[in-house]
């Protein structure tokens, strides 16, 4: 749906690849804002210019994913992974046992747990696995009331692993880590205590992370908590300086988004690049194989081997090098899964019909070479 500049495209899961029309008008507020004789990055965070940028920005945001009044909006900095220690120091005191209830499904939750450990009880709420391919059966989830919350992330990126549903918590406060597939979709933000998401990855650029939290959770931070980390002061009035110029750019993205259909529109288009990808698997008589679970499969990281179930290094090298060859960069899967793992966030669909096409006519050229 993004208008190409290049003919390469890059399927990383890192970056956010933003629209033509967006990094057009930030040329033009780079040099002079509006008119002002000033660069939008030299904006004072307390000036009036400023303030309606953020506040346009929280407006947009609300508007697009119809976020209840009771849920304040803040944009941090310190990333994902900053939150991972801000929830306990915020939100594992609401209850007196101090005790955080995950489901680990990849990577990123798994670190997300490591850090609630440093300040409380950590329970995983289901049998450990061996690797990350499923969400483990709800049905059997080891939920108690004791605890402070109940966490997820709701597509784990590294893994490939995504909820298509919202967990039940029974009452337990539901805190998701949304990072990857925020706004690619509607949401019922009133069926969570707390949503935070990376700006780098569909918002925008590095710098920012967005957190939805509702009112009433924010009475118990811990003593210890620091201010920047410290909900209810960010909340408040402005803690510190926040990070203007990517909420800057995440206006501007949001914008683009409401233009183009909204998470209405996004959800479909997510549904149909990865559906490109994975039909391609499905059909190559496991030439392709996506490790995954098919009820959980992520829309915006598709994971697999190249060469069948166990993945052949030599095969899948040259399935890179031949791809970027033609222009298809990023491919490799993350160090600790190996493999290919393709990240949809910011390619179009022409773009991703493009990759599907070279694994059918790569698959073509590899599995008669093999018979
Ligand atoms: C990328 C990612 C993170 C890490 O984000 P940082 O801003 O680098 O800390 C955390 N969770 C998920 C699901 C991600 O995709």
């Amino acid at each position: 749906m993004m208008e190409s500049r290049n003919s390469v495209v890059d399927f990383s899961s890192d970056s956010t690849k933003l629209p033509l029309s967006v990094l057009l008008q930030t040329q033009k507020d780079l040099v002079n804002y509006r008119g002002l004789g000033v660069s939008v990055l030299e904006l004072h965070h307390r000036s009036p210019e400023f303030t309606e940028i953020l506040d346009a920005t929280k407006s947009t945001l609300r508007e697009l994913l119809k976020i209840p009044e009771n849920y304040k909006i803040l944009f941090l900095q310190c990333g994902a992974s900053g939150q991972f220690g801000a929830i306990p120091f915020n939100f594992i005191g609401l209850k007196e046992a101090r005790c955080a209830e995950f489901v680990i499904t990849g990577a990123w939750s798994a670190e997300a747990a490591e850090e609630a450990r440093k300040l409380g009880k950590v329970k995983i709420v289901h049998p450990e696995q061996n690797a990350y391919t499923t969400i483990p059966d709800p049905s059997k989830w080891d939920l108690g009331p004791d605890s402070s919350y109940f966490y997820y992330c709701a597509d784990d990126s590294v893994n490939g692993v995504a909820f298509h549903f919202i967990p039940d918590s029974k009452k337990t406060v539901l805190i998701s880590d949304m990072s990857s597939n925020f706004l690619s979709k509607p949401l019922d933000v009133s069926r969570f205590g707390v949503i935070f998401a990376a700006g780098q990855k569909s918002l925008g650029c590095a710098g920012v992370t967005v957190v939805l939290v509702r009112e009433d959770l924010l009475e118990s931070a811990l003593n210890a908590c620091p201010i920047v980390l410290n909900y209810k002061l960010q909340a408040g009035s402005i803690a510190n300086t926040p990070p203007c110029y990517s909420i800057y750019i995440m206006h501007l993205v949001l914008d683009w988004i409401k233009s183009n259909g909204g998470p209405e529109a996004m959800e479909q288009n997510s549904i149909a690049k990865s559906k490109l990808l994975y039909d391609v698997i499905e059909g190559s008589g496991e030439f392709y194989v996506c490790p995954v679970d098919v009820k959980c499969r992520s829309r915006m990281n598709v994971v697999f081997q190249v060469g069948g179930p166990a993945g052949n290094d030599s095969l899948e090298q040259i399935f890179l090098d031949k791809a970027a060859g033609v222009g298809m960069t990023s491919l490799k899967g993350h160090r600790s899964v190996g493999g290919i793992c393709a990240s949809l966030h910011n390619v179009t669909l022409e773009e991703t019909q493009k990759l599907a096409e070279f694994m059918m006519s790569f698959k073509n050229e590899h599995h008669l070479s093999s018979d």
